[in-house]
């Protein structure tokens, strides 16, 4: 049969095949496994069948604890039963993992492996969560990439089906379940060929049954516990084997070789690293590198990691390994090495000349893992006394654990099209890339890959897509870090960002820009100039953001910069692209009527129609940096805040974060990224104020305010800094009413202008608004004066300043207004227990925190703990501050009875 190869991610890669050998599937969603459970759920409601000819029976649980509950259960009656999930989640079934594998029941678990939130949530790839699991009784089966996870998916249910035991296979969350990749699809009726029907016939005759009852979860005392317990070893025994027979199968199907311990490089390697997971295929292009160095390298990659084979390892692992570097993406702290070490090392025990063995820790919470740090790892091994127990992707510059990297490589393959996307949470960049992805990938010979990195706005952030396209397989399962092509789609960044590094020299720069000759050259920062010219990249600009307004597309960029980016990039006939592009919008977009095709194929004729080539001026080589004045900002914002939001967070050194070692961030400092990223702010028109504040009240980032001004601060103010008599009542006489808009931290949402009762508010486009930022830092001088009215009130409560500000939720968020009028009733004596979850990321995304301070420092204490946990994480807060208030007052009724002087009684008697 001839093969099918198609664009996907790994979570689709993944439930393709989990959905053909699935009866039940008991699902409940976590990041970054959801999108596995919503395709199974999906294909079931559209009646795809499995193996067995039924539509899949997907049930969604309250929890993850639930959803292995039910797994359990479906198991045990005799169902193959599926499920998906990631970090804290996975660790919610460890309780019925137990069960599940103590009671030899064939269930496969598909993870796609993330952090466990300790320090800090992460939803971010590592393997914390897959190593907690290591107990359970669990087959433990690792993919490494795209096409991996399609073909060890199949694995795990396959040998789960015959030997019992039930597996977990894993791979690295959002690296592998979220990048796209070209890979071959598994046939289902091929799939059919390899199932052991006889071992799922016997499973099902051994379900519970009243037909022919059994007891199942007896409770077992001392005499007999632990020989039951021992007499499921053969089954573990046998599982190796299983495994490498199906491997084979799956090898003689597809032409990819798998073993449970894949090696790969030199016959005659002195130096091996050995790791699991995306790390490897990064590890081969280093390996490819180094060999054609004529280095004597190579690498193990860990398939089945539980059971741990020493028999298939030896097979593979070259006699000639001097040295070895063993690689985890987990920490365990205190522990005397990560475990893949830990079981490496114990492999070797007792064998005579053994290899000496380092080991190392990389990529947690999805620190990207480049060639380059590879071969630093190789480097290690070849000095005298190696660095054991060291760090890889971060400079730690406290305990002193990284490797340094001494030499930057590049490793990937000659003829691979490397391009950068920077886009604007929201805008269709990422959607439009994937789609990039899909029209090469199935329409052209070229091997396709995507990977999106993303800030942690809820939206309106940076997006930053990587796509690869070559005539090989791609292997780079890292970040680019050199490119061919660079698109900018939002012209604010080249003063936040720096859009170019990398960019090769005769690269190609897309920029989206209303600047156009003179008012290109003035606006370009020098830096950018300098880099265009002296690397003689080819320059084109297009001005997306009015050709989307004219079309009717308003915002939405996205395919006027995909046909933008097909037409420079020169993968495929333009007009091919053309009309593949166009039909990807009727599919896309045809539900939604003739005018939404009809403008989205107008877009992609513009995009190519109206680039320019920039003739970039041999002057630009000496374009000189403008000078700026450098504002007083405290120590966290110039060593933390700032280089985080320049995306240059992975630069900062361990010892940045002494003193937060508990993952404590201060407060308020949402308020110096001044983002700037509505397109259209709103302009207050004082003559039809009512002054009813409810245009504060409803704003999600309390970036609209009433002020009131005295005679005093009236003087202080700049000029052009309108007012109006304020309205209320004998109490607001002599003072001045303003709104005030912060247009850099306003989204443009709108919510201000549709709720106010008398169009006092009209929305401008932000560039004529820009002397509002002054007069906002101005606005902020002003005394607080939230007396005047009962705080109870809509226009009451706005006088009072939020003590949340400038958070990163969506644009119109529903829920930011409540909270932030929570804390200007009462966010100085709060402390807030949050759920994991939307407001866990708004409320604290590091190192954005909108949760400040008053003027005398008093504010929300803040803390998150888990997702389910919260309602006692919250009691344990409340019954600790009530204790602690109790000890407190009857330390005070004791001193009351003293004779004290009436100073000291009387607010002692207040408090009680
Ligand atoms: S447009 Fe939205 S974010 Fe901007 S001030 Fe109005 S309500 Fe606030
Ligand atoms: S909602 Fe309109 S009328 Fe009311 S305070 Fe705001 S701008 Fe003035």
């Amino acid at each position: 049969m001839a093969k099918r190869m198609q664009s996907m991610d790994g979570n689709t890669a993944a439930a393709h095949v989990a959905y053909a050998f699935t009866d039940v599937a008991a699902i409940f969603p976590i990041t970054p496994s959801s999108p596995m459970a919503e395709f199974i759920d999906a294909w079931a409601a559209n009646g795809r069948k499995n193996l067995f000819g039924q539509t899949v029976k997907v049930v969604e649980m309250q929890s993850e604890g639930g959803a292995s509950g039910a797994v359990h259960g479906s198991l045990a009656a005799g169902a193959l039963t599926t499920t998906f999930t990631a970090s804290q989640g996975l660790l919610l079934m460890i309780p019925n993992m137990y069960k599940i594998a103590g009671e030899l029941l064939p269930g496969v678990f598909h993870v796609s492996a993330r952090a466990v939130a300790g320090h800090a949530l992460s939803i971010f790839g590592d393997h914390t969560d897959v190593m907690a699991t290591r107990q359970t009784g669990f087959a433990l089966l690792a993919s490494g990439g795209v096409q991996e996870v399609m073909d060890l998916a199949a694995i795990a249910h396959l040998s789960a089906i015959k030997s019992r035991i039930p597996f977990l296979h894993f791979f690295d969350g959002f690296r592998t379940s979220h990048e796209i990749q070209k890979i071959e699809v598994l046939d289902y009726e091929d799939l059919g060929k390899l199932l052991d029907i006889e071992a799922v016939k016997t499973f099902r005759r051994n379900a519970l049954n009243p037909e022919h009852p059994v007891i199942r979860g007896t409770a077992q005392n001392p005499d007999i516990y632990f020989q039951a317990k021992e007499s499921a070893n053969r089954f573990y025994e046998v599982v190796p084997d299983v495994v490498a027979e199906y491997m084979k199968e799956i090898s003689k199907l597809t032409g990819r070789e798998y073993k449970p311990f894949n090696y790969y490089g030199a016959p005659d390697a002195e130096h091996v690293i050995i790791a699991m997971g995306s790390v490897t295929d990064t590890a081969e292009e280093t390996v490819d590198y180094l060999l054609s160095k004529g280095e004597k390298v190579g690498l193990i990659k860990v398939h089945l990691y539980r059971p741990f084979s020493a028999k298939y390892f030896f097979d593979v692992l070259p006699k000639t390994v001097k040295r070895i570097a063993v690689l985890d993406r987990s920490k365990e702290p205190g522990a005397l090495g990560e475990p893949l070490y830990e079981d490496v090392k114990a492999l070797f025990y007792g064998k005579e000349n053994a290899p000496l063995i380092v080991g190392g820790r990389y990529g947690l919470g999805s620190k990207d893992t480049t060639p380059s740090q590879i071969k630093a790892v190789f480097d290690n091994l070849k000095v005298e006394n190696p660095k054991d127990h060291f760090t890889i992707g971060i400079v730690d510059d406290v305990t002193g654990t990284s490797l340094e990297v001494k030499e930057v490589i590049h490793t990937t393959p000659e003829g691979t099209i490397r391009c950068k996307f920077w886009g604007f949470g929201s805008d269709g960049t990422v959607g439009a890339n994937k789609n990039a992805i899909k029209i090469i990938g199935d329409n052209t010979d070229y091997y396709a890959q995507g990977y999106f990195a993303y800030d942690s706005k809820k939206s309106g952030g940076v997006t930053i897509s990587h796509l690869r396209f070559g005539k090989k397989p791609i292997k780079s399962t890292y970040l680019i870090d050199e490119a061919d092509f660079v698109a900018c789609h939002k012209q604010s960044y080249v003063h936040q960002y720096d859009l170019l590094k990398g960019l090769k020299k005769g690269g190609t720069f897309l920029l989206n820009t209303n600047w156009e000759g003179k008012e290109l050259e003035k606006n370009l920062p020098a830096n950018m100039k300098r880099y265009i010219a002296e690397n003689d990249i080819h320059f084109y600009t297009i001005n997306a953001t009015k050709i989307a307004k004219e079309i009717g597309l308003g915002g939405r960029i996205n395919m006027i910069m995909q046909a933008a980016f097909f037409k420079l990039i020169n993968v495929m006939d333009i007009d091919q692209a053309v009309d593949l592009l166009k039909k990807a919008v009727i599919k896309t977009y045809g539900k939604k009527g003739e005018d939404i095709v009809k403008m989205n194929h107008e877009a992609i004729d513009k995009g190519i129609s109206s680039l320019v080539k920039i003739d970039v001026p041999d002057s630009w080589k000496n374009a000189v940096d403008e000078k700026v004045e450098e504002k007083e900002k405290p120590e966290f914002i110039k060593k933390i805040l700032e280089p985080m939001n320049k995306q240059e967070g992975d630069d900062l050194p361990v010892s940045a974060f002494v003193g937060r070692e508990d993952g404590s961030f201060p407060l308020g400092t949402a308020a110096y990224e001044k983002r700037g990223v509505a397109v259209e702010v709103p302009e207050w028109i004082a003559d039809k104020c009512i002054q009813c504040n409810q245009c504060s009240f409803v704003c999600p980032h309390s970036a609209i305010r009433p002020f009131l001004l005295n005679e005093e601060e009236m003087a202080k103010a700049p000029e052009g800094y309108s007012t109006k008599k304020a309205i209320g009542g004998k109490k607001f006489e002599g003072l001045q009413f303003r709104i005030q808009v912060s247009v850099l931290d306003c989204t443009g949402c709108g919510n201000c202008i549709d709720v106010c009762p008398s169009d006092a508010l009209v929305m401008k486009p932000i560039e004529t608004q820009m002397d509002e930022a002054k007069n906002w830092e101005f606005s902020e001088t002003i005394s607080e004066k939230k007396d005047l009215l009962p705080l109870t009130t809509v226009k009451g409560s706005q006088f009072s300043k939020p003590l949340f500000e400038f958070s990163g939720a969506c644009a119109g968020c529903g829920e930011t207004p409540y909270i932030k009028v929570a804390t200007q009733l009462y966010g100085d004596r709060m402390i807030i227990a949050n759920a994991t979850g939307c407001s866990s990321i708004w409320g604290a995304s590091a190192p954005s925190i909108p949760y400040t301070t008053n003027a005398e420092g008093k504010g929300p204490a803040w803390a998150n703990s888990l997702f389910e946990d919260n309602a006692e994480y919250g009691f344990g807060m409340a019954i600790a501050v009530k204790h602690i208030r109790e000890r407190i007052a009857e330390l005070m009724n004791e001193l009351l009875s003293f004779d004290l002087p009436e100073d000291i009684k009387a607010p002692f008697q207040e408090w009680l």
